[in-house]
């Protein structure tokens, strides 16, 4: 069995494939860098850091490349707000994507372009789409996309007409800039908006004068410098991307193109806080660090967002973080209870994980083929514990340890879970816990009992438990 995995265009699961000779080609719409990452995008961005890992261990080649959307409303406004240029404030932002990218353990892209780099090429797209007739120029300057002119438009979303009037909005749900009146149809998506006085500096010369393109335009550009101008046999994204973004990408490319843009559709679902899809508008979300700030491991997180199966929404709670916890103690403990058999140090685990898969994966099998079998994570993790749950490690010799060792160390190296990584990833107390906590003991050295437990209840609150010691005090998350 090689990797199957569900399509989102044809609504069936496929095995995935490469061309002949060639790497999978797989692209992601990837971050807007106006702020940090919260952990909802970085449910999609696991998901399908899983399933390149996965197709690796299964010993397919992925060419991944995941863009950063640096031009768009909202990094504009974001940027003049800050009093910053555009470049420095999206640079700033995707560093800290890239430190968050790295703490969760994922691989990096094999390329990661970015929209400002591409103005040339999303020019000349319009160029081609507006000699085909697929596009028109409007008077101000901007330039559309004529939704009537493409047959399949809405085959992957399976829209009906009537709802392409949603089709002026972006993706945090505001309406599109765009006059209405310069435009043949609500449907038509903007490829190139003219200047406007709140687009400060941030605007390039073009044969329809100065603007800049429309934010669908650079998947479309980036997917063809990265890939040759190939169709591709991957493209990935969370699910509110399928409706307009990559319907819009889909026609605008095989406009131009006259080929597919992609054989394959892989959206994976929300992660939601309260019934809502966490997110920035919403303002119910979680970053990184606002969980490591209250105790929990990147490792835990981690688990947290690819446990669940990646076509269902997750709920996030504090349980199911302190879930994970447990979990990952579970899988350490069985791992030390092997290293114990082979006469190895933690340290030796590291050489196990890895993506050379193991002939056979023993009793490992299931939980390996749930993970080729649509990306299965949940049953992949119960298939691991029902394993666990044996002790297989009790009637293990040496060599029967090395064997199960390699086979978890594939799975870990497919989940992307590292071990024993709690101490030495998890990090301090903030500043501000830390100066009220320090205040909280001076207070009760200064026998000021009441000032000193009503500092130990706001700690509590913000989620902080002191433990007193004989000259001095710690500080665990509650
Ligand atoms: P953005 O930074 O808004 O361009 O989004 C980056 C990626 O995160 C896209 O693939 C989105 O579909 C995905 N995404 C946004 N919110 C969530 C969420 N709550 N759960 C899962 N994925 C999300
Ligand atoms: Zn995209």
């Amino acid at each position: 069995m090689s990797v199957q995995l569900y399509d989102t265009h044809s609504r069936s699961i496929q095995t995935l494939a490469p061309q002949p000779g060639e790497p999978l080609r797989f692209y992601c719409c990837g971050p807007t860098v106006y702020g940090p990452a919260h952990i909802g995008n970085f449910r999609t961005f696991l998901i399908q850091d899983v399933l390149r890992r996965v197709l690796e261990v299964d010993g397919t080649e992925v060419r991944h490349v995941r863009n950063i959307t640096d031009l768009d409303d909202k990094t504009i406004r974001q940027s003049q707000a800050e009093g910053k240029s555009l470049a420095e404030f999206t640079t700033h932002w995707t560093e800290k994507f890239h430190t968050d990218c790295e703490t969760l353990n994922m691989l990096p892209p094999s390329l990661e372009p970015s929209a400002v780099e591409h103005i040339p090429q999303q020019i000349v797209l319009i160029e081609t789409l507006i000699q085909k007739g697929h596009a028109y120029a409007a008077e101000d300057g901007s330039v559309y996309f004529r939704v009537s002119s493409f047959e399949n438009y809405g085959s992957l979303s399976k829209l009906k007409q009537r709802e392409l009037k949603t089709q002026n909005e972006n993706s945090a749900g505001a309406v599109n800039d765009a006059d209405e009146y310069d435009r043949e149809s609500v449907a038509d998506f903007a490829l190139w908006k003219a200047r406007k006085p709140e687009d400060g500096d941030n605007y390039w010369a073009s044969p329809w004068g100065e603007g800049r393109p429309g934010w669908h335009l650079e998947c479309s550009a980036m997917i063809e410098s990265s890939f040759g101008g190939q169709t591709i046999d991957l493209h990935g994204g969370g699910i509110d991307l399928c409706f307009p973004h990559h319907e819009n990408e889909i026609a605008q490319s095989e406009c131009a193109h006259d080929h597919a843009l992609c054989r394959h559709w892989f959206h994976s679902a929300h992660l939601m806080v309260e019934g809502e899809k966490m997110s920035k508008s919403l303002g119910n979300l979680y970053t990184l660090n606002d969980l490591r700030e209250k105790g929990f491991s990147p490792m835990i997180v981690r688990y947290t967002l690819i446990a669940g199966s990646y076509r269902q929404q997750l709920n996030f709670t504090f349980d199911g973080l302190h879930a994970s916890q447990s979990a990952l103690t579970k899988l350490e403990r069985f791992a030390d209870s092997l290293l114990k058999k082979t006469g190895e140090g933690r340290e030796a685990l590291a050489g196990y994980i890895s993506a050379d898969a193991p002939e056979d994966f023993g009793r490992f099998a299931k939980a390996w083929d749930a993970l080729r079998n649509n990306l299965n994570t949940a049953a992949c993790l119960g298939a691991i514990f029902g394993v666990l749950g044996a002790n297989p490690a009790a009637s293990l010799d040496a060599d029967g340890a090395r064997a199960m060792l390699r086979a978890f160390g594939s799975l870990l190296y497919a989940l992307g879970l590292e071990l024993f990584t709690v101490e030495e990833k998890q990090i301090d107390a903030p500043a501000e816990i830390q100066a009220l906590a320090q205040q909280r003991w001076e207070a009760k050295q200064a026998k000021d009992f009441a000032q000193a437990d009503a500092l130990r209840d706001e700690l509590l609150e913000k989620g902080w438990v002191i433990k007193d010691r004989k000259d001095g005090f710690e500080l665990e998350p509650g």
